[in-house]
């Protein structure tokens, strides 16, 4: 089992979606990355700031969840990331109303001293100088790193964002911020423009349509469970990219067959995310439902087409 290295932000979100609305909750890229990456019992770490206004009950949550918090920093005299969204009715597009930086626009991120070595880097949300500051600080070459990203990070800080693209291996990114980085509609050409830029994988996800993975000429699909109730999709993205590096850590197998397995673990656990606002679904999730859904998903996709008739 790999260890796994996990930045991005911790945050208090403020989420209206058709269905209601949420005060300040516990939010931000990286608490979804780690709740979705504990549940493969990898050795993961956090790297993150947050503010004193920030509850001692939500840190004592990441941590009873066995993520190691000793790399998020508490700046007492600052205040926490918060973001606030709302969801139009189809909920797969949402307007950001508020992004305050606050405690993260001076960021300098300690990754601690034993996770320096750690074989699979999950450079989640925030700020690209602080995901490249955290790659600097590794000891030895990972074995992976994954990034994800999102508009907001384009329209301040593109060339910083590009610099860090650069050595990644893996970006997860959303249709739309695809096409926006790319300036092409087709996923399939934004992918290739997207390889050109460095990754030798790419992830599109597409919300409520499921994810794409390319790697050269290969592509593989993983469609979105079909849910009953969708409640809130904060989170889905950054649950899906926990999902996907916690399941890279714990089986160490970096090929493309593998990491199609991570794609149907990711969409496994986002579907779960967006079933209750903010991180409540993901904090109380048990083992036996994640199998019961995988198998669902084995279920929806399997089909037997005997091909031979065809030729
Ligand atoms: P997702 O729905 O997966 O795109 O992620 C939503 C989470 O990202 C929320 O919990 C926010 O706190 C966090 N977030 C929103 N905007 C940013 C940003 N510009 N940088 C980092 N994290 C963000």
């Amino acid at each position: 089992m790999s260890k796994l290295v996990i930045v991005g932000t911790v945050a208090f979100d403020a989420i209206e979606t058709p269905f209601g609305k949420t005060d300040k909750i516990l939010g931000g890229a990286a608490t979804f990355i780690g709740l979705a990456a504990s549940q493969f019992n990898v050795d993961a770490a956090i790297v993150s700031v947050v503010g004193g206004d920030f509850p001692q009950e939500y840190l004592d949550l990441l941590a009873n969840k066995n993520l190691d918090i000793t790399g998020v920093e508490i700046i007492n005299e600052g205040k926490t990331f918060f973001w606030s969204g709302k969801y139009h009715n189809d909920m797969n597009t949402r307007d950001t109303l508020a992004t305050e930086l606050n405690v993260l626009a001076d960021f300098n991120p300690v990754v601690p001293e034993n996770y320096k070595n750690a074989d699979v880097v999950m450079l989640g949300n925030l700020h690209p100088l602080v995901q490249m500051g955290v790659l600097e600080q590794m000891n030895k070459k990972p074995k992976m790193v994954i990034l994800d990203t999102m508009n907001f990070w384009m329209d301040c800080a593109l060339e910083e964002l590009k610099a860090v693209i650069k050595k990644v291996d893996v970006i997860t990114i959303n249709d739309e911020e695809a096409r926006q980085l790319t300036g092409e509609y087709s996923l399939v050409v934004a992918a290739q423009k997207i390889h050109e830029m460095g990754p030798k994988y790419v992830v599109i996800k597409k919300g409520e349509h499921g994810a794409l993975l390319f790697h050269g000429e290969n592509v593989f699909f993983a469609p979105a469970l079909p849910l009953r109730e969708v409640f809130d999709p904060t989170g889905a993205g950054d649950t899906f990219a926990g999902g996907f590096a916690g399941y890279l850590a714990k089986t160490e197998d970096y090929s493309f067959e593998n990491m199609k397995n991570a794609v149907i673990y990711g969409s496994t656990l986002a579907s779960f995310c967006v079933e209750k606002f903010g991180t409540e679904r993901m904090k109380h999730l048990e083992d036996k439902e994640v199998y019961q859904r995988l198998s669902q998903f084995k279920q929806l996709t399997q089909f037997e087409i005997v091909l031979e008739n065809h030729q």
